[in-house]
């Protein structure tokens, strides 16, 4: 190959490689975030701060797994704060974990009164029938997605931790901490 061939191939190397890199960053902004439509009221225009009530009877990977996952947001610069109430302290929302076979889920919130309205409340399971075999970055990356849904975020395409499936947020995208559309998701609500 002639210097001038080569020049002209790495010119197109580049022009190749701006292009894709252009697609991918156009491609991660389509997905942003989205929202489950309700929100934590009283909290608007300033730092979200919840009280998390964690589960003393449930196992201890699931116990670390909330405590990684709420020092993720809190640490984020999501304006989020996640505080563990003590055992004589209310809380907003319970953090446990149940054992069941018979469902397809490892993580699952529910927010009271509905995903849509003003919470009151919430519930927050991490399924041991599955997380039970997780490495601690794969169970703490369901529990930061959940605490994802607890803040209001819902579902979102990419490698953000708001992505549905654990197979893509922690197999595919080694994701256990908030990316840059979940915190400005966050941010954007509060
Ligand atoms: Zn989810």
């Amino acid at each position: 190959m002639g210097k001038y061939t080569q020049q002209v191939s790495k010119f197109w190397a580049i022009l190749v490689l701006t292009g894709a890199l252009t697609f991918l960053f156009q491609v991660s902004h389509v997905f942003a975030y989205n929202y489950l439509g309700g929100f934590w009221p009283g909290q608007t225009g300033s730092t979200l701060k919840l009280n998390l009530g964690l589960d003393a009877n449930m196992g201890a990977n699931a116990s670390q797994a909330y405590t990684d996952g709420f020092i993720s947001w809190n640490s984020a610069g999501a304006e989020v704060s996640f505080t563990p109430a003590s055992s004589t302290q209310s809380y907003n929302v319970l953090l446990t974990e149940t054992n069941n076979s018979s469902v397809g889920w490892d993580g699952l919130t529910t927010l009271l009164p509905c995903n849509s309205c003003q919470y009151t409340s919430g519930t927050v399971l991490l399924n041991r029938f599955f997380t039970g075999s997780y490495v601690r970055g794969k169970i703490a990356g369901v529990a930061t997605h959940e605490l994802g849904h607890v803040i209001g975020l819902a579902h979102a395409g990419g490698c953000v931790i708001m992505v549905a499936t654990t197979a893509t947020r922690w197999d595919t995208c080694h994701l256990q901490t908030p990316q840059l559309d979940d915190i400005n998701g966050a941010k954007a609500r509060y």
